[in-house]
Parts: C-alpha cells; sequence; structure tokens
C-alpha cells in the first residue's frame, strides 16, 4: 500500500523540527505557536479534566455540547441552520477529518485534483487511500518588486485539463498554505462551476479562516449555489486558539458527506480527545462576545507586518499574504559555501532544504522549504522559496527579524 516513496520519505516538518536545531534557534518553521491558548479556553480544559464525564470516552460524531457549539458558531457563516447529528463530525485535527474524508469516499484510482503549492499531508493521505494525486499549479504573475498572494493564479484551461472521467475530488484551501492566498468569489465560482459540470466532491480546506487581512474577504465555496450538498468544509481549533497540539478539528457538510466520514472516523480513533472538546465548546461559546476573533486578527497583522518590514529592510522579495501566517521569502540570492556540512536528511533534497538548513543553523531562525509543497516535476519551482511562520509573540518575530538582517 505504501508503494508511493514520496509518502514512505521523512517528513518535512521532522527534518526541521525544533529538536534537530540548535536550541536558540527561533523556530519558525512548523506553523504553531509559541503563546498559549486563551486563558479561559484553557481553564475551560483544566474543569473539563476534574470532571469524570468528560475524561471518558465522547460520541463519535463528537460531544454535544461542541457539536452545538459548533451550530451557533459557524451556522451564520454558512447561512444555514447545521443538523448536530448530521452535517457536523468532530475529528482528532483537521488532518485526521480529511483522511477521513478520503478513506470514506477514495477508491483505487480515483483521481483528487490539489493546486501547486498545496500543504504536504494531501499527498500522502490521498495515496494511502489508494487515490492518485493530480496537481494543477498556482502560477506567480510577476508584478514587480511586492508581489502578493493574489498574483497566484489558477488557470482555467489547465484545471478543465486536468478533470478526468477518474477525477472524483478536488480540494480547495483558502486561505492557502503556504502561499497564504486567499481564492476571490469568482475563482471559486470558476472551480464552483466545473465541480458541478463533472459532478466533483470539494474538499475546502478553511483551517486558516479566521486569518484574513486587509479588506479581503473569505468566502466559503460551500454557500455557492449549488455547492453545498459537494462540499465538506474542514476547520479546526488548533489555529483558532492557538492550540495546534490538542488535535481537535471538525468538519462540516450535508449528510451525503458526513456520514459515510464518520463511519471511517469511528473507525481509525474512535472518537476525538474529550476534555479538550469541551473547552473548544467553551472557546467557540465565548468567542464573539469576547471579540476574540477580530482582536486575534489584529494580532496577526501586526506580525505579519512585523515580518514583512524585516524582509523589506533586507531587501528580498517575498510574497505577501492575504491571509494564513505564513510569508514565502525568495531566498534565491541565499548562498552557502560548497563545502557546508548538511546532514543526510538535508544533502540531496533541493536548494530550498539547503538554504532553510543553513539559514538555521547561521542565522538562528528555522524556516520550511517550499519545495515540500509541490509534486516531483514540479519540485523546482518551490526551490526558490523559504516560508516562515509568524504565529510567534511580537518580541519573538523582531528578534527573528534582527537576526535575519545577517542575511545581507
Ligand atoms: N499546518 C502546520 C504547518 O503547515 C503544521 C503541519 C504539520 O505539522 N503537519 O506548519
Amino acid at each position: 500500500r505504501l508503494k508511493d516513496g514520496r509518502a514512505l520519505a521523512q517528513d518535512v516538518w521532522s527534518i526541521y523540527n525544533a529538536a534537530n536545531l540548535p536550541a536558540d534557534c527561533i523556530n519558525l518553521g512548523q506553523g504553531y505557536m509559541n503563546f498559549a491558548p486563551p486563558v479561559w479556553v484553557k481553564e475551560a480544559a483544566e474543569e473539563a479534566l476534574n470532571q469524570v464525564q468528560t475524561n471518558h470516552y465522547s460520541h463519535p460524531k463528537g460531544r454535544l455540547r461542541l457539536r452545538e457549539a459548533i451550530k451557533n458558531f459557524y451556522g451564520p457563516q454558512f447561512g444555514r441552520e447545521l443538523d448536530v447529528e448530521s452535517e457536523i463530525l468532530v475529528t482528532s485535527g483537521a488532518n485526521e477529518g480529511q483522511y477521513s474524508v478520503f478513506v470514506a469516499f477514495l477508491e483505487p484510482g480515483d483521481e483528487v485534483i490539489m493546486f501547486e503549492p498545496f500543504f504536504d499531508q494531501y499527498l500522502p493521505s490521498v495515496t494511502f487511500n489508494s487515490g492518485v494525486p493530480v496537481y494543477v499549479p498556482l502560477h506567480p504573475q510577476t508584478s514587480g518588486d511586492k508581489p502578493t498572494s493574489n498574483d497566484w493564479v489558477i488557470d482555467f484551461d489547465e484545471l478543465r485539463r486536468a478533470i478526468t472521467p477518474r477525477t472524483k475530488m478536488i480540494i480547495v484551501n483558502t486561505p492557502h498554505n503556504p502561499v497564504g492566498k486567499v481564492f476571490t468569489r469568482e475563482e471559486l465560482e470558476k472551480i464552483a462551476a466545473l465541480a458541478e459540470e463533472h459532478n466533483l466532491l470539494v474538499m475546502a480546506d478553511e483551517v486558516y479562516d479566521s486569518l484574513v487581512f486587509g479588506d479581503k474577504e473569505h468566502v466559503r465555496i460551500a454557500n455557492l449555489p449549488g455547492m453545498w450538498e459537494r462540499t465538506v468544509t474542514v476547520s479546526s481549533a488548533g489555529k483558532l486558539f492557538a492550540a495546534t497540539g490538542w488535535r481537535v478539528g471538525w468538519l462540516v457538510g450535508p449528510p451525503s458527506i458526513i456520514q459515510p466520514t464518520l463511519a471511517a472516523t469511528t473507525r481509525i480513533v474512535f472518537c476525538t480527545n474529550s476534555p479538550l472538546q469541551e473547552a473548544v465548546a467553551v472557546g467557540l461559546e465565548q468567542a464573539k462576545a469576547r471579540g476574540f476573533v477580530d482582536q486575534q486578527r489584529r494580532e496577526y497583522e501586526e506580525r505579519r507586518a512585523i515580518l514583512t518590514e524585516g524582509f523589506d529592510r533586507l531587501g528580498m522579495k517575498y510574497i505577501m499574504p492575504d491571509g494564513s501566517y505564513f510569508v514565502l521569502l525568495d531566498i534565491s540570492s541565499v548562498h552557502w559555501p560548497e563545502d557546508y556540512p548538511f546532514p543526510q536528511s538535508v544533502e540531496g533534497r533541493g536548494r530550498d532544504f539547503k538554504a532553510c538548513w543553513f539559514i538555521a543553523m547561521e542565522i538562528r531562525v528555522s524556516s520550511i522549504p517550499v519545495s515540500e509543497f509541490y509534486c516531483e516535476e514540479h519540485r523546482t519551482i518551490g526551490e526558490s522559496y523559504a516560508r516562515f511562520a509568524f504565529c510567534k509573540d511580537v518580541d519573538t518575530l523582531k528578534h527573528a527579524v534582527e537576526r535575519l538582517q545577517g542575511l545581507r
């Protein structure tokens, strides 16, 4: 089953894991925060640990309290009354939710379209389930010195050509990891039209939905006419409540998608950990009244500014993201001595793997090589970029930016 060599190769997250890097290296690599979840969410977790029931199995659909909180928080965003019994499924992080959809729906040889660069996890999740990934690149348009994530566009003829009678599903990740692109309504309408024409399922990975900046609007493809019935939307408490290690995510979609996926998730994990579901329920119940999401978005906007202004000072090109918490830095100008000692895991990989390692060791700031978000054929496109995460406190980002001036 694991015949795909790519799926078996060491994953990028474990190569650039903080444990392999110098202790004083500032981690802007793997996307997790260096601050705690909000105190009122953490306290709810503590309280849940102190109760008997919340330490035991949940219903495989997720705890009712959390499903109701999801219904109340997201219902208005989907413009519909969500049914907690058949349209919401709590999963062990967004990853497991996506994996369960593939388990439930992919038949051997079914093709799944994903836009490149793509979040690396999609590839093995599809191939482990005997699916075939099909790649449609986002093309960066040259727009002078100040490229933005918006410049990365779909060639719709190319997308149309990628669709075959075997195409089962298309993954639409907005806001996008790693580019930070927020898909426009027009783009999503064109994707939706193709999905309808060819009867495709749509997996809308919207885990960064709370992080959309400036005047950009997060559009849910599930809300476009005719799309609810064929779309499953993926989300996660990890990003919303700075709790990536809690592994609490959820899926929202029609019963025809949620029910088979529930059967899969029940057999994979049975249920998601109970006390943290309870805490996330409290988080969603109170987020609005506390003005939490808007406040957090403003904080992320400030963090984005610190990092990108640092890159401006450095005079290096980067892609200004409209959403998510990642910035792609153009690393073509970074060079290292020919005999630089790279570890085995980096040796023989793309130029970006080396650049990221070199920057982590010499500048003491880690990042993630972007070729990992491309298929083998297109890897060289990603080799020009390193992905820096700005889900860090302001002082840490300022410190990182100072160090990065050493790249001059
Ligand atoms: N989504 C996070 C990132 O892109 C973490 C991914 C992971 O650890 N698998 O950095």
